[in-house]
């Protein structure tokens, strides 16, 4: 089932948020890709998301015309399934549902050469249970993108029990010829790494909003003014080496048992949920979306865009 890393044709299964996002990511890095996707008008969609990734690259000067251009030549949308037959790679990103993604599998092993990769890009899903009805379940892994995977390159790949050693080893390969920085987990866990920890931070930040203790402006503040700078740079286990294990016992000592432990401020959510309030796609969440925090947020996503973050085989524009 090998592939050479730098020839390989991909293709993404849901052209929604994350697999836009993939597709630009493959096709900036010189990869054909199609995109299939079932909605009436996801066509435009998927080619405005990807215009847009090209226009930030630019804006950051991370990417010349002419290679945007490349990039968005090499996406092609198939509204067929059938037509994906070719692909050595296949990434799902369809909604977070099991049956939906067991459905497609199944649609797809009757498309795809049994040497075709099939990886999904499940922000929690455990890989045993997505492989559990493949009928070559060795083809089969987690690749966990991030949002927006052109500012977040990470990748946390996960490798279901039957993936084979040599799927493994080729799907980190292609995606670092990717220009992505993929890890591999030695163990699956629902939620991975990074989501683990992302929703243990939302937890308490939902809980300290609960009590009262500040306004989602400020507590916003403090955790990004903070903990993202540091971040940034260091993770928390090197963080707790930097500022000393025994202070650090002493303080989750008596901190640890104070912290958010139950789901009970999924209602903080639930009620906005309930109202529409969906965050920015709805103009109102926790913030009121207004044109100036529209604005804000493109300018930290542009922020984000910062070299700093470049892949060392990505080539400057
Ligand atoms: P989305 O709703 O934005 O996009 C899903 C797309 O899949 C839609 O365009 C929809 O039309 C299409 N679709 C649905 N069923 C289909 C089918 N059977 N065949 C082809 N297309 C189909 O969802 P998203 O946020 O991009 O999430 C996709 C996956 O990525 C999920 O598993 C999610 O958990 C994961 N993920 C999401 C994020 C995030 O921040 N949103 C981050 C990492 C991973």
């Amino acid at each position: 089932m090998s592939q050479d890393a730098a020839q390989f044709t991909a293709a993404v299964v849901g052209g929604g948020l994350m697999g836009s996002g993939i597709a630009a990511q493959l096709a900036l890095a010189g990869v054909p890709t199609q995109v299939h996707d079932t909605a009436p008008l996801a066509q435009e969609r998927v080619a405005q998301a990807c215009r847009t990734v090209c226009q930030e690259l630019q804006a950051a000067g991370r990417l010349s015309a002419p290679q945007a251009d490349g990039a968005l030549a090499r996406i092609r949308f198939e509204p067929r399934l059938e037509a994906l037959a070719d692909a050595t790679l296949v990434i799902e990103a369809i909604p977070e549902h099991l049956p939906s993604k067991h459905a497609l599998y199944a649609a797809l092993e009757a498309v795809l050469p049994d040497t075709a990769v099939l990886a999904s890009s499940t922000s929690g899903y455990p890989p045993d249970e997505l492989a559990r009805q493949l009928r070559c379940p060795q083809r089969f892994l987690v690749a966990h993108f991030w949002n927006p995977p052109h500012l977040i390159p990470l990748v946390e790949v996960v490798p279901a029990q039957a993936t084979g050693a040599g799927v493994v080893a080729q799907v980190m390969q292609q995606l670092v010829h990717c220009g992505c920085e993929p890890v591999l987990l030695h163990k699956a866990v629902p939620g991975f790494i990074g989501n683990r920890i992302q929703f243990a931070v939302l937890r308490e930040a939902l809980h300290l909003l609960g009590q009262g203790v500040a306004d989602a402006a400020t507590i916003d503040r403090v955790v990004s003014a903070t903990l993202g700078r540091r971040y940034r740079q260091l993770g928390p286990l090197e963080g707790a080496d930097a500022g000393g294990l025994d202070t650090f016992l002493a303080i989750a000592t008596h901190l640890m048992p104070e912290l958010a432990r139950d789901e009970q401020v999924l209602a903080l959510l639930q009620e906005r949920v309930d109202k529409g309030h969906l965050g920015r796609k709805s103009g109102e969440g926790f913030y009121r979306w207004d044109a100036q925090r529209h604005a804000c947020y493109a300018q930290a996503r542009l922020r984000m865009a910062d070299p700093i973050f470049t892949h060392p085989g990505e080539s400057p524009a």
